[in-house]
């Protein structure tokens, strides 16, 4: 497959990620084939990325009718056989492994052998995910960044089955997309889990053992190290389940008690409190 044989791209899930990833594609002039299981995911993925075009006409950085355009190139089906037509697929279902594993190889089983499969896993072993299709050598992680449509961030991570052809086109895909892919090798967390993650866990550590308040640990982040976000601001972010889960996957892949979730971590999510998916984390926000 040649760059510019994709035409149509197919998206694995419509929530938080796969909306922006079908968003930034449609944008790019490629036809999108948005699959979710059910239909009101998909009325939402829709209104999500027309609300988010929207943004995007009032900086002017497009038009009314690029918008249109790029809307009308999405197609949303609950149908799994309409992914049959895409070139290139983009995998963004909730991070489990197990519910990962299935899909893939339901997908997998409808594509062409040419068409290229990608995970937007932020943790799971991109190895382990390949090793599930038939296609281990067509298979690739891109971890697009939260919000896919503002940051230019891609991590494009090999699995150690990833064929340079699959490598290469991936890297000139992001281009395309107006992105900067950034290539690392397949390892627990990543690059971008596996400083963040020890950073915001020692924020949440300072906070424990009465170093300085949340507020203090982020002042001194933000304008001492000009950290556009404090860690801590970012962690409710993310979602504080969301880092104690990555957290566990660094320390059970690597081995090493140094990536030990914060107890002050653990008793927030205990509570519920998530971050701003829930209204309190470290930090308190309005319903
Ligand atoms: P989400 O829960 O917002 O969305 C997941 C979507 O997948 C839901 O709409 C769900 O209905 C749908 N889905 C479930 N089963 C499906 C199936 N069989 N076929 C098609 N769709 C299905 O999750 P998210 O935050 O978008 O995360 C998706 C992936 O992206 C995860 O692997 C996550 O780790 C990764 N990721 C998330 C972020 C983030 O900040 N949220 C950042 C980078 C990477």
């Amino acid at each position: 497959m040649k760059l510019e044989e994709i035409k149509t791209v197919g998206v694995m899930g419509g929530g938080t990620m796969g909306n922006g990833i079908a968003h930034v594609f449609a944008r790019a002039g490629y036809r999108v084939i948005l699959r979710d299981v059910e239909q009101r995911f998909l009325d939402r993925a829709m209104e999500t990325i027309g609300k988010n075009m929207d943004r995007e006409v009032k900086k002017g950085k497009i038009t009314e009718a690029d918008k249109a355009e790029a809307l009308g190139r999405i197609s949303p089906v609950t149908d799994i056989g309409a992914l049959a037509q895409a070139d290139f697929v983009v995998e963004a279902v909730p991070e489990q492994m197990d519910l990962k594993a299935r899909v893939l190889r339901e997908v997998d089983a409808v594509l062409v052998p040419e068409t290229i499969l990608a995970s937007n896993t932020s943790s799971i072993s991109v190895t382990a995910l390949a090793a599930q299709t038939t296609r281990p050598e067509r298979f690739i992680g891109m971890h697009f960044m939260n919000p896919v449509p503002v940051m230019t961030l891609v991590e494009v991570i090999r699995a150690i089955q990833t064929s340079d052809a699959t490598f290469d086109l991936t890297m000139a895909l992001c281009e395309k997309l107006g992105k900067k892919p950034v290539a690392v090798n397949d390892a627990p967390g990543f690059v971008s889990n596996r400083v963040l993650m020890p950073l915001i866990n020692e924020a949440a550590y300072c906070v424990m053992e009465g170093v300085a308040t949340a507020e203090s640990v982020d002042a001194v982040m933000k304008m001492g190290m000009n950290h556009p976000m404090g860690p801590l601001e970012l962690a409710d972010f993310v979602g504080l389940d969301v880092c104690v889960d990555i957290l566990d996957v660094l320390q059970r892949g690597l081995g090493d008690p140094k990536y030990r979730a914060c107890p002050l971590l653990r008793k927030l999510v205990a509570a519920g409190w998530l971050g701003r998916k829930s209204g309190r984390g470290f930090y308190q926000y309005e319903k």
